[in-house]
């Protein structure tokens, strides 16, 4: 008690004080301005958890202007969106925690233009009938990748799980074992195999696998051979893999689907804009049967996940109830396809698609934002971060 009386009280907090009533703080010309703008709800409730607070503190009562003002506080807090731009200033232009991909004002065009009214989403307008949401998309992707067809789905992580669940459920399915990767967010390979109803079988090492090991492990018990782009890491040194070719050839040969999970998945050569070669799609689907890739990785579109490839495979893929369950929305939809008709025209392609444009900046374009953004960063983060 004698250390609490020491503590000097703010002055505007009254000794032995009753609260005042919900009904009496609700009469004050603040709180009806506050009414207007949030709501006699909003209001009240809010005026109800702050005498809450003010009981539970035990500390006295603040005179109603205090109470108000807190009261204002609380509705502005609430009204706040949690989810807001930021500016990326890390360096690393696909950041997963800060949204992945920026999409091109295309993009946000098509869904904005589909979001509040309604849409042909399942509907043909050609032939009156009911359509398959995957056709906004699917001959563009072929297009773009050489698959016969294509899907789309929640994002790359649901493709994968998709794809293992719908063809090789009970079945083993052929990974090399330099490839059991954990991609970051609890996606490990091996995970998410066992979660598909799948058994994996792993052939090589950590640092060699050849040929003839997928050629031993494969039998009548396969459903599936599995590559897995590793996508954040590196094996180097006394290293060896199957060659992608004759990988693909034993499969065909054997009559057992290859997939590959690329990950990122490329639609263009980045090494003709200057950066370091990814795996296209088109190239990888020239040996295997299905491709797996992200949306909102080097895509540069939004989150989805996309399965392209042979159209027997996707025929029964799609027929999977895990499809429907794993599905994407219209603006999903409208998203990626104004995304990817950028793609149509691969000359702009660098200046129009906002993730190759940033990734082709030039260093001295980047040091010199920097360099004009450093002391206006610095003014307003002092507390926060340090320039040197
Ligand atoms: C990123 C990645 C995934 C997961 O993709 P999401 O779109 O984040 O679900 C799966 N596999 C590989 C190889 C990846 O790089």
């Amino acid at each position: 008690m004698t250390s609490l009386a020491s503590v000097p009280r703010p002055r505007d907090q009254i000794q032995g004080a009753r609260p005042p009533s919900v009904e009496r703080l609700l009469g004050h010309q603040v709180a009806a301005s506050l009414i207007e703008t949030f709501g006699r709800t909003a209001v009240r409730d809010a005026v109800r958890e702050d005498l809450a607070a003010i009981r539970a503190r035990a500390e006295g009562v603040p005179d109603e202007a205090a109470i108000l003002a807190a009261v204002e506080g609380r509705l502005s807090e609430l009204s706040r969106a949690s989810l807001r731009p930021v500016f990326n200033l890390t360096g690393t232009v696909l950041h997963t925690n800060l949204g992945r991909a920026l999409l091109p004002p295309e993009a946000a065009e098509a869904v904005s233009a589909v979001m509040t009214g309604a849409a042909n989403l399942e509907f043909d307008l050609a032939t009156g009938e009911r359509g398959e949401r995957d056709d906004h998309v699917e001959a563009l992707i072929c297009r773009l990748t050489g698959a016969e067809a294509a899907i789309v789905v929640n994002n790359n992580a649901a493709a994968v799980f998709l794809v293992l669940n719908a063809l090789a459920m009970r079945k083993e399915v052929v990974v090399s074992r330099g490839e059991l990767v954990e991609i970051g967010g609890s996606f490990r390979v091996p995970d998410v195999m066992a979660r598909a109803g799948c058994r994996l079988r792993e052939v090589g090492t950590t640092n060699r696998t050849h040929l003839h090991d997928f050629d031993e492990a494969l039998g009548p018990r396969t459903g599936l051979v599995m590559r897995v782009h590793p996508s954040n890491y590196e094996i180097r040194g006394f290293t060896a893999q199957a060659r992608e070719d004759e990988l693909g050839a034993l499969c065909r040969a054997r009559g057992v689907p290859l997939a590959v999970d690329l990950g990122s998945g490329s639609l263009v050569d980045l090494a003709a804009h200057g950066l370091p070669p990814e795996p296209t799609v088109r190239a990888a689907l020239a040996h295997a049967d299905l491709v797996t890739f992200s949306g909102d990785k080097l895509l540069g579109a939004v989150q989805c996940g996309i399965v392209a490839g042979r159209t027997d495979l996707l025929r029964k893929i799609r027929k999977s109830p895990l499809k429907r369950a794993l599905r994407v929305d219209k603006m999903t939809y409208a998203a990626l396809e104004a995304t990817l008709r950028l793609y149509l025209n691969p000359e702009r392609l660098a200046e129009r698609l906002p993730t190759l444009r940033l990734l082709t900046r030039k260093a001295e374009a980047i040091d010199a934002q920097a360099r004009r953004l450093a002391p206006e960063v610095a003014r307003r983060r002092s507390d926060r971060l340090g320039f040197p």
